[in-house]
């Protein structure tokens, strides 16, 4: 869950990494307001859950007040990155001598955390990233190891500093560390860490990730203001869909609707489907006893998919019941209808009862269940994988 730049830099106070002041607006007039109670230059920052921000023009700085009026009106217009502008971050223009980097991330490879430091911070740091990685520092530490000074330091010394600003940068690389792990974060990171033409050092910007799963542990982010949200633009619109019916959820690439049953059934089938040369178009979740409603959500996802063309259901009734999901199945076909083809496995707890109910479904509304194929116990999860990878061939022209 990304923070927006204002919400990052408040948990930046908290820990005593030096901000700027700022003052948010929503509107230019009170951007205008702010502007003549300052008298003095000022920085607008749109406030928009994306980088590039000032590549994409949507920091300016207002070296006269008049114009803070103007200027807002404009960035109020924009979109960035199909995020529109509602919020400005104004704050007093920042002499800048010098721009750094410092991040706090997560080494997913090596299961480490890593900080990042480079002496050349600012708008153009992924392309020095790219194109001179020496002129970026790292140093991972185990996922519970503490950050000590003399690491701080270290660090800190990669900068390029005088001693004194050495001490400075140490002790927010530190603070920055300890709000990483008390927040959950995924990322923590200040682009530019600004060095004042009169010696400060200060962070000009906060780009801040929680992890989402975490986010209910930490009480006072909600009194800050700020809630779990969706990672707008990170989700698709049936991924949005799916969280909002508290279904797990992904869109894949491929064109066979997943309807497994637990996770660790999903990612059986998955591989499954990839062995018999298919594509999953989808990884989904519904272990833990869905209810027949929750089932037949699901099944509506993957029906609306324009991009499945046939449906693998496989139900291994553990915890969860056969019963209720064909139930559910059935509330599916008769309040939805299936439009494409499916095949479906359904074995273990009730599965008698579970039959049982697709025979009278079938028998009431045979129609239904046409484009429905069932198996039981006696056809192995491979052959309905490869039913699967067959049907959704055949739907499109044999490829
Ligand atoms: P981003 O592009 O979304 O990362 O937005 P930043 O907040 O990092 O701003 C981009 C650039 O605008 C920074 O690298 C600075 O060069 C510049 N900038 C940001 N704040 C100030 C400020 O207060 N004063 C001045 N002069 N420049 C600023
Ligand atoms: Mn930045």
């Amino acid at each position: 869950m990304r923070l927006y730049e204002y919400e990052g830099k408040e948990l930046f106070a908290k820990f005593n990494i030096p901000i700027p002041e700022g003052r948010l607006a929503a509107s230019s007039r009170e951007v205008e307001a702010i502007a003549t109670e300052w008298n003095k230059p000022i920085v607008l920052k749109s406030q928009v859950l994306t980088g590039g921000r000032g590549k994409a023009g949507g920091v300016k700085v207002v070296e006269n007040t008049y114009d803070a009026k103007a200027v807002a009106e404009k960035l109020f217009e924009m979109k960035i990155k199909g995020f529109p502008v509602e919020k400005l971050l104004v704050e007093p223009k920042l002499n800048i001598a010098r721009e750094f980097y410092l991040g706090v991330t997560i080494d997913r490879l090596n299961y480490r955390l890593v900080v990042i430091a480079s002496g050349e911070g600012g708008v153009d740091i992924e392309e020095t990233a790219e194109k001179s990685p020496e002129k970026i520092f790292r140093k991972s530490f185990e996922c519970d190891q503490e950050l000590y000074k003399f690491d701080a330091v270290e660090i800190a010394k990669k900068l390029g500093l005088d001693s004194d600003h050495v001490k400075q940068a140490a002790q927010i690389i530190m603070n920055l560390y300890s709000l990483f792990k008390k927040y959950d974060a995924k990322m923590a990171e200040i682009n530019p860490l600004v060095l004042t033409a009169r010696g400060q050092l200060i962070a000009a910007d906060s780009r801040i990730s929680l992890d989402d799963d975490a986010v209910f542990r930490h009480a006072d982010l909600a009194e800050m203001g700020i809630e779990k949200r969706h990672e707008e633009g990170e989700m698709t619109p049936r991924e949005q869909q799916a969280t909002e019916w508290g279904i797990p959820y992904l869109d894949l690439d491929g064109n066979i609707g997943m309807f497994p049953g637990g996770a660790g059934f999903g990612i059986m089938g998955n591989d499954f489907i990839h062995y018999y040369g298919g594509k999953p178009a989808n990884f989904m979740d519904s272990g833990g006893g869905p209810s027949p409603e929750r089932l037949a959500k699901m099944l509506v996802l993957l029906d609306e998919n324009p991009n499945v063309k046939a449906i693998f259901g496989a139900r291994f009734g553990g915890i969860s019941r056969c019963d209720d999901f064909a139930k559910g199945v059935t509330m599916f076909l008769k309040e939805h209808g299936l439009s494409k083809p499916m095949v479906c496995r359904m074995t273990g707890n009730m599965w008698q009862e579970g039959v049982r109910l697709f025979d009278e479904a079938k028998k009431e509304n045979p129609e239904l269940f046409e484009h429905f194929e069932f198996h039981g116990i006696e056809t192995p999860i491979e052959e309905i994988s490869k039913r699967a990878v067959e049907l959704a061939r055949e739907a499109e022209g044999g490829k």
